[in-house]
């Protein structure tokens, strides 16, 4: 199950307040001392689990919580806070064109669900807005990269616009665009080509498709699964792309946390939205408030 190992070791730290009627300098400094290595255990990047940690016994001295009424309690209502504030607060939406199609680019490594995200943020469109999405297959370096976006839209009902392998993928993501305004599409996904590892010729590719079509959103596919190379992956994507948010997919394994707590604070990007299971049904908008309070359980 996600986050596990960090609500139980969060929820030991904070319980050894409970019931003092006063907390002591000491006390807090060894909660926060296990609060500190719980997250870097769940593979949180340190530089955002040093800010949390001072952040969070600033507040706690500052509000001279330590005398006050139920000391622990409170506790655990700045940890709630601090925790939705480092992933951003509040939920934002998707950017919209003021005039249909919006674009949406989708990039991220081989892998990461970003194929399978295409179809279920198509399918969120439709059942949520009545939205008529078309997808593009614009990986033309794995002929199977097409047929499957070809099956996810059959799943669910949705065209593909597809060239083949031997376009080039900005002539594609143009044509695919041409075909959505005849059509009066109101959004177009973009499916890009992935690796395994960030490399020159897939970001000056995903670029040049950038530079073509003018995406009103780019959207980062991650796996949270991969903690800490998630958020480096996610700086090398953001670097070159000036992405305008992140998916994270895969919650609905046992990820330890880092991904999810450290991305809106390294990158400044928000995540919108999170990938929760291999079904079309399985995408949620992302709450950063929510899922606080799911990781402190
Ligand atoms: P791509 O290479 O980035 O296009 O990745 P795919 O969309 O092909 O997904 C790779 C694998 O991850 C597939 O087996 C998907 O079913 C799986 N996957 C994608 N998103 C999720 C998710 O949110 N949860 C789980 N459990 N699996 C996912």
């Amino acid at each position: 199950m996600a986050f596990e190992g960090l609500t139980e070791r969060l929820q030991n730290a904070m319980k050894k307040l409970r019931g003092k009627g006063k907390v002591s300098e000491a006390d807090l400094r060894a909660t926060m001392r296990e609060i500190r290595l719980a997250l870097l255990e769940a593979d949180v990047n340190f530089q955002v689990v040093r800010e949390f940690v001072k952040t969070v016994e600033q507040r706690a001295k500052g509000a001279k919580v330590l005398e006050g009424l139920n000391p622990s309690q409170q506790i655990v209502k700045i940890v709630d806070e601090e925790l939705t504030k480092t992933m951003g607060e509040a939920a934002v939406p998707l950017n919209k064109a003021p005039k249909i199609p919006t674009i949406i680019m989708m990039a991220g490594l081989q892998g990461a669900g970003k194929t399978t995200t295409v179809g279920k943020l198509a399918l969120k469109l439709k059942n949520e807005q009545n939205a008529r999405p078309l997808l593009i297959a614009d990986d033309v370096y794995r002929p199977a990269a097409i047929e499957q976006l070809q099956t996810v839209g059959q799943q669910i009902d949705v065209p593909v616009f597809q060239l083949g392998t031997d376009v080039d993928p900005v002539e594609i993501a143009k044509r695919g665009l041409e075909q959505a305004k005849t059509n009066h599409n109101d959004y177009v996904i973009i499916d890009t080509a992935g690796r395994l590892q960030i490399d020159e010729k897939l970001m000056g590719e995903l670029g040049n498709i950038k530079a073509a079509v003018h995406p009103n959103e780019i959207l980062l596919v991650i796996d949270a699964m991969t903690g800490q190379n998630a958020v480096a992956t996610a700086e090398g994507f953001d670097k070159v792309l000036d992405v305008t948010g992140v998916v994270l997919t895969k919650l609905d394994g046992d990820t330890r946390g880092g991904a999810a707590l450290s991305i809106r604070a390294v990158t400044g990007k928000p995540i919108k939205f999170v990938g929760q299971g291999e079904k079309m049904a399985d995408l949620d908008v992302f709450h950063p408030d929510r899922m606080a309070s799911r990781i402190l359980g």
